[in-house]
């Protein structure tokens, strides 16, 4: 443990004796481990034990696992002689003359005490700590670490931490490199201090490591105790380093065990082998409206591959909004169709799957391929739309049928292609269930949730036991160590150009004085008849009230938002347009068909939060306002703007930002220059960190495993290592310990 070196010591204060470091303590008999609760610790009776509960700590582990926030570094002894004014210094020596008094302004206390080491004398100055007086007496040899302040009467140390120099204890709160926890009302780094001290002390000897030594060895991690120990009580900035390391490096590595271990068991399942048909594809190609871009033919290719295997497909097809991902998608079942399976294609809202299926029955016009529609809720028969292959051709007109026969159709196989939203996934919805007509393919879009059971479920025949190869399609754009970590069970496909002639929309910073100047702009677009989106900002609360509580605080913040603008925007600045508004609080019926009605053109401007649909296309849209744009992460802005310019128009985005921060703007300005969405991702991932991303949040995790999360050489590491214990011990056998603490983070990478 860090601690002041006797030379230090001797240096500043002539202390004598033995050397009092090293010995151990012998306060703590008991013997605790992880799980022994929070209150065997000395000083933590019943209203401790609920303010640290409320700082989810309630057992040994807990404390353990709370680390510092910050460190100051108080490891050098300074002798009083060479205080310098306004620099934090430690300083060792007895303490003398006390003195409290109350201010008269103020009424705080105010405790004086003089410093006394060999080489000169220093006031020490205390705000409000009446009972220091009684804890520190005359003549305790002490060290003090503060700020050196000045006042009339001189230079001061003022509001020192302050420890007794006991000769059998190690130095905690002073002396040292000192941890610094978040702050908290009613429990303070120093309390902290001093039940981490104990726990330590308590629990340590009877530590179990999480990983196992050859790791240990191989990647020279440092063991847990230490760990633990340094991540606390570091003896110095380097060890520290390790320290984090050594928990950045475990977090990762579960993570990398559990998403691997999903990827090994999907692997040994069976999936129906799809044969790639050359003259089909090129057949398909010929006959769509457009070249397909590089990029599309690559990605093509590489499902097309996967699908003829045995072994079940999990591909990530990751593209800019506009790149294209429809048409790939088409490509992969078509080709299952003609080999006379079936494919699902599952859409996150109602709108989005009208889409799909109208673009869908649109490119496979020439094919004689069932394409059906399936929306609605629950029990309810409505009329099902259903798009059919003629002999007289492509009939747009759709025949509509009930949910039931509709479902009948499914099951017996005779419909080819079904799209739809969640409602595919449900229990009545069954796919033919033979082997060699049976669903092959789901692709699921904008929404990578969709575990192992998902997939099963959709095929719960008695004699099919194959699983459906899976293709999750998204337009956000993953950083790579996210691909290579949350995303590990997915081979990437990554649609990285877009179709040729599309032009780049106008993207401009606009500061408050040139708002005029935009809106009046704005209003020569709508009378040109353009549309125009207005997305307000997200509202983020103070930090304190992170939680379930604080996110639907924050939700209807956002509808206050868009409802002031609202106001604002249709009764003052926009008067004689139409504005509509749309917010996360109404219900999915209202959106879709506030969406609907902007898409057909009912209305010019529409005042949204971020929930406006992601994918959907209002080809009308050629303009679009972002108000405070430095709240949102960079990929989510180029996200937003992929809604307009979705036809020949020339498109703009304006983002306002009222902040004059240099850095910001510069933030901003990124987006100006960007190619494309992963480039904005991995600028986002450094500026702002993984903490923002839903994505990463569902994971829960501690603050060092989202800085790993930014470091590429460790989740490569961790990567590595996680297929070499995988080879070595396929279900983690060897390794008890480490199973059960994959098996926190195996629930979670079902859901993906
Ligand atoms: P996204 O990747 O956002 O889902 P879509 O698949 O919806 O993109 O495609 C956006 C539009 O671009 C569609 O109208 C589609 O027909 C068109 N498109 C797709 N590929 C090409 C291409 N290679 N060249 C021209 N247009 C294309
Ligand atoms: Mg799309």
């Amino acid at each position: 443990m860090a601690l002041v070196s006797v030379a230090q010591l001797d240096r500043a204060f002539p202390c004598g004796g033995k050397d009092w470091r090293f010995e151990p303590s012998r306060r703590h008999k008991m013997l605790l481990n992880f799980n022994s609760s929070i209150e065997t610790l000395a000083k933590v009776g019943p209203i401790f034990s609920k303010r640290l509960c409320g700082l989810g700590i309630e057992t040994i582990k807990d404390l353990l696992w709370y680390f510092p926030q910050r460190y100051e570094d108080f490891s050098q002894i300074t002798p009083i002689k060479q205080a310098k004014l306004n620099e934090k210094a430690c300083f060792c020596g007895t303490i003398s003359q006390f003195t409290t008094k109350k201010t008269f302004k103020r009424g705080l206390f105010l405790t004086e005490a003089l410093l006394q080491d060999k080489t000169a004398c220093l006031r020490v100055v205390w705000f409000n700590q009446p009972y220091l007086a009684q804890t520190l007496k005359e003549k305790d040899l002490v060290c003090l670490a503060g700020k050196v302040a000045m006042d009339k009467g001189g230079i001061f140390l003022q509001s020192p931490s302050y420890e007794k120099v006991f000769e059998e204890e190690n130095l905690t709160h002073t002396g040292r490199i000192i941890p610094i926890y978040p702050e908290t009302k009613g429990i303070s780094s120093r309390y902290l201090r001093y039940l981490v001290k104990q726990a330590l002390k308590a629990a340590l000897p009877s530590i179990q490591e999480t990983l196992p030594e050859n790791i240990l060895k191989q990647q020279a991690l440092l063991p847990l105790s230490k760990a633990l120990t340094e991540i606390h009580f570091p003896s110095s900035f380097a060890t520290l380093e390790m320290a984090k390391e050594r928990f950045g490096f475990e977090e990762i590595f579960l993570i990398q065990l559990a998403v691997l271990k999903q990827k090994l068991k999907v692997q040994k399942q069976k999936a129906p082998s799809v044969p790639f048909k050359v003259e089909l594809v090129k057949d398909l190609v010929a006959k769509l409206p457009f070249k397909l871009t590089d990029a599309q033919r690559k990605c093509s290719f590489q499902i097309l591959k996967d699908l003829e295997r045995k072994r079940p497909m999990s591909r990530l097809l990751e593209g800019d909004v506009g790149s294209g991902k429809t048409v790939v998608a088409v490509i992969a079942m078509l080709s299952c169709c003609k080999a006379g399976f079936q494919a699902a294609l599952m859409a996150p809202t109602e709108i989005l799957a009208q889409q799909h299926f109208n673009e869908v029955s649109k490119l496979l016009q020439p094919f004689k391929i069932k394409i059906a529609l399936l929306t609605g809720k629950k029990d309810k028969i409505i009329s099902q739309k259903i798009g059919y292959q003629t002999r007289e051709g492509f009939k747009p007109e759709t025949m509509e049928i009930s949910r039931i026969k509709l479902l009948e159709k499914t099951k017996l196989g005779e419909i080819n292609v079904l799209i739809g939203t969640h409602s595919l996934i449900q229990e009545k919805v069954k796919f033919n269930t033979s082997e060699k007509n049976g669903l092959a393919l789901v692709v699921i879009d904008e929404q990578h949730r969709f575990g192992i059971k998902q997939r099963q479920k959709l095929v719960t025949g008695k004699s099919n036991k194959l699983l459906p190869h899976f293709l999750s399609m998204t337009a956000t754009p993953i950083p790579r160590t996210l691909a290579l970590t949350l995303y590990g069970n997915l081979d990437l496909s990554l649609l990285d150009e877009m179709p040729k002639g599309r032009k780049r929309i106008t993207t401009e910073i606009v500061a408050p004085k040139e708002r005029q100047r935009v809106y009046a702009f704005i209003k020569k677009e709508i009378k040109q008849g353009n549309q125009v989106f207005v997305i307000c900002p997200r509202i983020e609360l103070p930090e304190e009230n992170e939680g379930n509580l604080s996110a639907k605080k924050s939700s209807w913040a956002e509808v206050k938002a868009v409802e002031e603008e609202y106001d604002k925007l249709s009764k003052v600045f926009f008067k004689s347009f139409k504005v509509e508004m749309l917010h996360g609080k109404m219900k999915p019926k209202e959106k879709e068909k506030i969406m609907l009605d902007f898409k057909r053109g009912k209305f010019d401007i529409l005042v949204s939060t971020s929930v406006v649909e992601v994918g959907v296309d209002i080809p009308g849209a050629t303009a679009m306002l972002i108000e405070s744009a430095e709240r949102f992460g960079l990929a989510q802005l180029h996200q937003f703007r992929g809604r307009i310019g979705r036809n020949k128009k020339e498109a703009f985005c304006f983002l306002f930002t009222e902040s004059n921060s240099q850095k910001t703007k510069q933030r901003l300005k990124a987006i100006l220059k960007a190619k494309n969405g992963f480039e904005l991702a991995e600028y986002d991932l450094q500026i702002r960190g993984p903490g923002g991303l839903t994505s990463v949040k569902q994971w829960g995790l501690p603050d060092l495993a989202m800085l790993a999360l930014k470091n590429l050489k460790l989740v490569e590491k961790t990567r590595e290592q996680a297929k070499e214990t995988l080879t070595n011990s396929p279900n983690l056998v060897q390794y008890p310990i480490l199973r059960e603490a994959v098996a926190r983070f195996e629930k979670i990478a079902h859901l993906e």
